[in-house]
């Protein structure tokens, strides 16, 4: 039996499997990779993998702040200017 849910890691549909054979309820998410293997006899979760989303998103501040240093050092080279005037 497959279920059709929500996927608690990025919202898209995902399925859940029923292993009815393997006592095992094993849901996954193509879109994201998530995955989690549940046992329904004792709730244990046997399996689970679910893949940061935010962590890329995170980079890119950090990646803005890096760029902006070298911006920063290229209004400093007026003086450069400056100097090459002089000569
Ligand atoms: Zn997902």
């Amino acid at each position: 039996m497959i279920e059709s849910i929500r996927c608690p890691n990025c919202g898209a549909i995902a399925e859940r499997h029923h292993l009815s054979y393997l006592g095992q309820v094993k849901t996954q998410c193509e879109e994201c990779d998530y995955l989690l293997v549940m046992c329904t006899r004792s709730g244990h979760v046997l399996e689970s993998y679910a893949p940061g989303l935010p962590s890329p998103r995170s980079l890119q501040p950090i990646a803005t702040r890096l760029a902006s240093l070298p911006q920063r050092q290229v209004n400093n080279s007026r003086t450069r200017d400056i100097a090459a005037l002089r000569v």
